[in-house]
């Protein structure tokens, strides 16, 4: 007798047409894609998570709740060890905080913003609903609130400075909304992925409110996208709520130790991210002068702009120069292209290449 399972008959019905994330691979190109670190990862800071490992560490399982690394991150970030989970990557903790606080519900997003808020939500069960920014990108703040307190809303994900636009949501605002919040049961969860850009963090924020979770990663600034290292910094009790949903090795031994070595000689990085800083200055002042570009203004390590041309062609093009830079996707942000802030070289081999596909 044959088999007569369907497949198509057994999956839920409601990520049926969800698609795999599998970015294309393109070697030996100027990766300007991804909003990585554009340095090398410090030699000193290598030598010592060498140092460091050691092949007795690799039998036993990790420490589930990363406890020597929590305290680095307080430290860090000026909270206690017991306000910090830390993840897989931000996005998985995006998943958990959904799983743990979303499902069944609805979660509100800012679109255009980061694709994974839609899909973590869908796939733990809630439904995403899109509160689209104001022109300038800012939040629209009497929208976001008129539909949070509508029943069944769970949270509502603010990504500051905003992936892929770049601008950032000021802190009056971010406490009007949560104020605006207050007779409900929303979550307001802020991903600061791009903060060591932008400058002042809300982390401070979750002493006087109880609703707000601030995501934070390694992947952007601290140069360990690899490692797939985030964390989230919330109220204690909100921590022991995702503690329960989490699984309990999410984050291997080697990323726990690894990131707390770049916590300890995070001077090194911080060095790196006041050149990104700056070349993020002159990247949008070249591109301010070409005629033919639309550039938005940034607060992140990556620009938003739209050319005259076609997105598409000016995208394939600057692949066939050997760069490659990101096309988003969005009505609000029609025809706009995301390039990464690299470093000084390919920076320079970015806005020359594109120099001739606009003028050419
Ligand atoms: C890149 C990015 C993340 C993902 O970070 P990981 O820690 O690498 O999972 C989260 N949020 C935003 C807005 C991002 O751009």
């Amino acid at each position: 007798m044959s088999d007569e399972f369907k497949v198509e008959r057994a999956i839920r019905k409601d990520i049926q047409d969800l698609v795999p994330y599998s970015p294309e691979v393109y070697e030996g190109v100027i990766k300007l894609d991804a909003n990585e670190n554009p340095y090398d990862f410090p030699p000193e800071v290598m030598n010592e998570i060498k140092d460091m490992l050691n092949g007795s560490m690799l039998p036993r399982y990790p420490d589930p709740q990363a406890n020597l690394l929590r305290e680095a991150i307080a430290d860090y970030v000026g909270v206690a060890p017991e306000n910090i989970v830390a993840g897989n990557g931000s996005d998985e903790l995006i998943l958990t905080l959904v799983s743990t606080f979303g499902s069944d519900g609805r979660v509100l997003i800012t679109d255009p913003t980061f694709s994974m808020y839609k899909v973590n939500s869908r796939i733990a069960g809630a439904v995403t609903f899109g509160v689209p920014r104001n022109p300038d990108f800012s939040v629209d703040i009497d929208n976001l609130l008129a539909e949070a307190v509508t029943y069944g809303t769970k949270m509502v994900f603010l990504c500051t400075p905003n992936n892929p636009t770049g601008n950032i949501t000021p802190r009056e605002e971010i406490i009007s909304i949560l104020e605006g919040l207050a007779d409900t049961d929303c979550l307001l969860v802020l991903d600061e992925a791009y903060i060591e850009y932008a400058g002042a963090s809300s982390v401070s924020l979750i002493s006087k409110y109880k609703r707000l979770v601030v995501l934070r990663t390694f992947s952007k600034a601290f140069g360990l996208a690899g490692l797939r290292v985030g964390y989230m910094v919330a109220d204690s009790e909100i921590i022991d709520e995702v503690m329960k949903v989490k699984q309990p090795y999410n984050l291997n031994t080697f990323s726990q130790l690894a990131a707390r070595v770049v916590l300890k000689n995070r001077e090194f990085f911080q060095e790196q991210i006041k050149k990104i800083v700056k070349e993020r200055g002159r990247m949008a002042k070249a591109l301010g002068e070409l005629d033919g570009i639309e550039v938005f203004p940034s607060e992140a390590n990556f620009i938003l702009f739209r050319p005259i041309k076609p997105a598409k062609q000016v995208w394939e093009e600057l692949l066939a120069k050997g760069i490659s830079i990101r096309i988003v996707s969005g009505f609000e942000v029609f025809n706009c292209l995301r390039v990464t802030v690299g470093n000084p070289r390919e920076n320079a081999a970015f806005l020359t290449g594109l120099k001739e596909i606009i003028c050419g």
